[in-house]
C-alpha cells in the first residue's frame, strides 16, 4: 500500500494503476462502516484508492472542526488489512491555497434536512468531493447509505457535472445494538452511548408501524418524535419522511421514503436513516 500527499505524487501513482479505479473518500478515524466501503470496492475494482482528509470547510464555525477525532497510523493500518492500494492524505494547502475562491454548489438537494441546518455544509463536501475526484479521477466513488442526503447530492453533482464516475451508496453499518457507527460515537459517555440507541429503536418502530399498516407520513414522524422525546439524554432537532431523490416531504408513505433525523445526545449531533426503495427497507447491517 502506497501513500502520497501532494497532487504530483497522486498523479504519479494513479498513472500506474490498473482500471477500473475505486475511490474511497473519508475523513478518517475510520471503523467498520468506512472499511464495508473499501471492502466492496476491493471486490469491484482492480485498483483501490481511499483519501482521508478533514475537510474543513464543511464544518460550520461552532462545529467540531478542531476536536474532530484523528488517528492517521491507526487508519494506515486498517486501510492496509482491507486491501487499499493507495492512501492519499491530500496538504490542506493544496486543498485550500491561499485566495481560494472557486466552489461546486448543488440546489435543490441541498436545500432540506441537513443543508437546512448545517449552512454551507454541502458546498464545502460538493466542493471536496469534486477536488477529489478531479485528483484521482476513478471509475467508481464509494459513500455510504448513513450520510443519506450526501449521497443524494454526490449523485446529483456527478450528473450534473458528467463526471464519468459511477456513485455507488453502500448499507448503514451499525453496532451489534443497532446504533449506526460513526466517527463522531467516541464523544459519546457511557450514558450518553445507552442513550443513542434511540435513533435506531425509533426508526425499528417506524417500519414496524408501516409494516402494521399506518402509511400516514405525519403519523409516523410523531412516532419518531414520541419515542425520541422519552429519551431524557436525546434532543431532536428534526424527523423527515422525504422522497428518497428529491427529498420533498411526503403526506403519504407509499413504496419510496426516506426516513431520516438528526438528535443531539449532550453536545454530540447523531443522524440516522431507513430507507424505503419499491416496498423494500434498506435499514443496513449490523456488525458481527
Ligand atoms: P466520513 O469519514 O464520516 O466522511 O465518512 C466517509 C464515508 O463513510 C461516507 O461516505 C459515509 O457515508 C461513510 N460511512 C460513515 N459511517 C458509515 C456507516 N456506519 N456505515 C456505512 N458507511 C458509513
Amino acid at each position: 500500500m502506497e501513500t502520497v500527499e501532494s497532487l504530483k505524487q497522486l498523479r504519479r501513482a494513479i498513472e500506474g494503476m490498473t482500471k477500473p479505479v475505486g475511490l474511497v473518500p473519508t475523513m478518517g478515524f475510520l471503523h467498520k462502516g468506512h472499511l464495508s466501503l473499501v471492502e466492496r470496492a476491493r471486490r469491484e475494482c482492480a485498483s483501490v484508492v481511499v483519501s482521508i482528509f478533514v475537510n474543513p470547510t464543511q464544518f460550520g464555525p461552532t462545529e467540531d472542526l478542531e476536536s474532530y477525532p484523528r488517528d492517521t497510523p491507526r487508519d494506515l493500518a486498517l486501510l492496509k488489512d482491507a486491501g487499499a492500494d493507495l492512501v492519499w492524505l491530500p496538504a490542506d494547502d493544496e486543498m485550500y491555497s491561499e485566495g481560494f475562491q472557486t466552489w461546486v454548489t448543488v440546489d435543490d438537494v441541498t436545500q432540506p434536512l441537513e443543508g437546512a441546518r448545517r449552512p454551507g455544509h454541502f458546498r464545502g463536501v460538493t466542493t471536496i468531493v469534486a477536488k477529489l475526484f478531479n485528483g484521482v479521477q476513478p471509475d467508481r466513488a464509494y459513500f455510504g447509505q448513513k450520510d443519506a442526503q450526501q449521497a443524494v447530492v454526490i449523485g446529483q453533482m456527478a450528473r450534473d457535472l458528467n463526471y464519468p464516475i459511477e456513485v455507488i451508496v453502500c448499507p448503514i453499518i451499525r453496532e451489534a445494538d443497532g446504533l449506526a457507527m460513526s466517527s463522531r460515537n467516541t464523544y459519546l459517555d457511557p450514558q450518553q452511548r445507552k442513550a443513542a440507541t434511540v435513533l435506531h429503536r425509533s426508526l425499528e418502530q417506524v417500519k414496524a408501524s408501516y409494516e402494521g399498516g399506518t402509511h400516514n407520513a405525519e403519523a409516523l414522524r410523531q412516532l419518531v418524535r414520541q419515542t425520541i422525546n422519552a429519551e431524557p439524554l436525546a434532543d431532536l432537532q428534526y424527523v423527515s419522511i422525504a422522497h428518497p431523490l428529491k427529498l420533498e416531504e411526503l403526506e403519504e408513505v407509499d413504496k419510496d421514503a426516506l426516513i431520516s433525523m438528526a438528535v443531539f445526545v449532550g453536545k454530540t449531533r447523531l443522524i440516522d436513516n431507513y430507507l424505503l426503495r419499491d416496498g423494500v427497507w434498506y435499514t443496513g447491517q449490523k456488525s458481527a
